[in-house]
Order: C-alpha cells, then sequence, then structure tokens
C-alpha cells in the first residue's frame, strides 16, 4: 500500500480573518487615518488653533501623535470659559508638546431638573481663549456624535461618588466618568489637567483612571478665584447682581472652618457648623450640604485625623455654586 504523502500544516491554512493592512486603524477609515496623520504633523502649531468636530479625525490626529511619542497634554472643559480653565490650558502647555482642549455640554451628566438648556454657551469667546492661552487642537463634537444610535455602555463609579454632590446629583458622576474615558480615548492624553474646584470630579476622575489602568497622569491645578474669593465658574455669570454679591459667602465660610481647624478644631460636625454660622449671614444664599471628607476617597470623616477637605454646595436663586478646601495634608 502506498504511503499517504504528509499533510500540510501550518503557512499553507489559510487565517480566517485577514491580517489589518499596515498602518491602518481599526474602527477609523483610512481617510480618517491619513487626514488624522497630516493633521498631526502641524502640531503643535503657530496661530490660531485646529477646531475639530469630527470624533474619528481627532481620534486620528492624536493616535498619530501618541505613535510618534509626542506627549499630548489634555483639559476637558464644558466652554463658557474663564481664567479658571485658562490656568488649566497653560499648565497643560508647561507639561506637554501639544495641547487638546474640548469644549462639550455633557448630556449625560445634568439631571432631568438641571441647567443643560441653560449652561452659558459661548463658542466666539471660548476659541480666542484657547488661542491666548496656547491651545493647539480644540475639540468640539456634537451630542449626537458623542452618543450614536444605539450608544449604551456607561461607567458607575463607585463609593467616591456617592456622597457630596454625589448625593444630591444621582447619575452625575456616572456621566462625567463616561464622558471622560470616551474623550480620553479619543484625544489620547499623556497628561489631563483637571481643576481642584470640582474636587469630587477630580477624585472620581482618579479613580476611574486606576482602576481602568489609562496610561494618563491626572494633575489638579488649584482654584481660581475673583478678588473677593468666589470659585470662577461657568455659572457665575447667571447670578443676578444681589446674588453675586452674596456668593463669596461660601468661600469665607471655607476660610472659617480653616481658620478654625488650624487652631485645633478636629471634630467634623463642629467644623461644619462654622461653616453653616457663616452662610447664614449671607441673604438669599441656600446651603445645601457642607461635608467633611477623606481628600482621596471623599469618605465622611468624623474627625480630621487625615488630609481632609471641606465641601460645599448652594443654590443662589436658580445658580447652583460649588467649593471646596483643604483641611490638613
Ligand atoms: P467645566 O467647564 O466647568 O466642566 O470645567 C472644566 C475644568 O475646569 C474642570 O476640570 C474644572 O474643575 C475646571 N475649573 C472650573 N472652574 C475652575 C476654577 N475656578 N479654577 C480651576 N479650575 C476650574
Amino acid at each position: 500500500m502506498a504511503k499517504k504523502p504528509p499533510q500540510k500544516v501550518g503557512k499553507s491554512a489559510k487565517p480566517q480573518v485577514a491580517r489589518p493592512p499596515k498602518g491602518s486603524v481599526p474602527g477609523l477609515s483610512a481617510v480618517d487615518v491619513r487626514k488624522g496623520e497630516e493633521l498631526s504633523r502641524k502640531l503643535p502649531g503657530s496661530g490660531p488653533p485646529k477646531v475639530l468636530e469630527s470624533v474619528p479625525l481627532t481620534q486620528a490626529a492624536c493616535l498619530a501623535l501618541r505613535q510618534r511619542g509626542v506627549s499630548v497634554g489634555f483639559v476637558p472643559t464644558m466652554g463658557a470659559l474663564h481664567e479658571g480653565h485658562i490656568t488649566l490650558i497653560q499648565q497643560a502647555r508647561r507639561l506637554a508638546d501639544v495641547v487638546v482642549v474640548s469644549i462639550f455640554v455633557n448630556p449625560t451628566q445634568f439631571g432631568p431638573a438641571e441647567d443643560f438648556d441653560n449652561y452659558p454657551r459661548d463658542r466666539d469667546g471660548d476659541l480666542m481663549k484657547c488661542r491666548s492661552a496656547g491651545a493647539d487642537l480644540v475639540f468640539m463634537p456634537t451630542a449626537a456624535a458623542m452618543y450614536p444610535d444605539g450608544f449604551q455602555t456607561s461607567v458607575t463609579p463607585g463609593p467616591v461618588a456617592a456622597g457630596a454632590c454625589g448625593r444630591y446629583r444621582p447619575g452625575h458622576f456616572g456621566g462625567v466618568a463616561t464622558i471622560v474615558l470616551k474623550l480620553f480615548q479619543v484625544c489620547q492624553p499623556h497628561i489631563a489637567v483637571f481643576g481642584e474646584k470640582d474636587w469630587q470630579q477630580l477624585a472620581v476622575v482618579r479613580r476611574l483612571v486606576r482602576d481602568f489602568n489609562f496610561p494618563v497622569e491626572v494633575v489638579g491645578v488649584p482654584t481660581a478665584r475673583e478678588p473677593d474669593g468666589l470659585a470662577l465658574s461657568s455659572r457665575n455669570r447667571r447670578l443676578s447682581p444681589r446674588d453675586r454679591e452674596q456668593a463669596p459667602v461660601l468661600a469665607r465660610a471655607i476660610t472659617r472652618a480653616q481658620q478654625a481647624y488650624a487652631q485645633g478644631v478636629v471634630d467634623a460636625g463642629a467644623l461644619c457648623r462654622t461653616v453653616m454660622d457663616e452662610v447664614k449671614t449671607a441673604r438669599g444664599v441656600k446651603l445645601q450640604y457642607v461635608e467633611i471628607v477623606d481628600a482621596e476617597s471623599i469618605q465622611p470623616l468624623r474627625s480630621v485625623d487625615r488630609p481632609a477637605r471641606v465641601l460645599v454646595a448652594a443654590h443662589l436663586g436658580n445658580v447652583r455654586l460649588i467649593d471646596n478646601g483643604a483641611l490638613g495634608g
């Protein structure tokens, strides 16, 4: 009987899935990859920042930068930019080769009764400010581009998002964590700069980055304030003149708590009462909450025995303001 020829294995077996062509990026069209690559070669550039609405083109450009070893500093914002945002952009400028700013009023972080529709918007002013602060690329997607039909996956942060603002804005930090994750995927930052003004948000983002192993360094920038102490906020422009006059009471109340702590008061209840007493001196300021929390985990403390934060939120008319300050650490 004749011997069977040995069966060919390995090389000649056809793979089930074709190898991606060299230079292609799964999920991006060849055109976007090419345009993104071309655009990335012009960054950092002089003159006005490039303004992009397209999600895939922005992603292609940022991926090309990352692949070339050009560091990307990223500043996510909701626009209506003020001096606080500017300090974030300037910090990103110092830390990275190319600065990307996103401007996107994220609908999923607003509750149904919140101010999404009234949130201030100022495209032209924002672009001018981005230019003078040194941004290279401004990413301004539409809501439909970020949340296309069929979108259904989101991030649910843990206990870090449960107290303080999380208690009064259910779903807010889930919306924040989800959009930050998406923006990180699109903008591919090495460094992401956030304000300490939104202390709990910063803690949620730091947790997100650790929990999901993002290769991103999160940098916090101290709160920029008006000369009278009021923390800068896009929402300040919606305050009535009378409420604007009363608004610095929040910063004053935080300072009172810090002074009491410096004099040896460590009991959280007593420190909260100091804040409440000060806020009561202002007319029309309705304190929503004051909490003394662990600075990193945002868990409530009975006593300030580790780095802590005093967090406050208040309503002035239909404007909600937040502020915070360090206790110890
Ligand atoms: P927003 O546009 O309010 O979403 O804020 C975008 C970024 O700017 C966030 O990281 C905020 O914490 C930060 N930010 C807002 N206000 C200030 C401020 N007064 N000082 C420093 N950072 C701020």
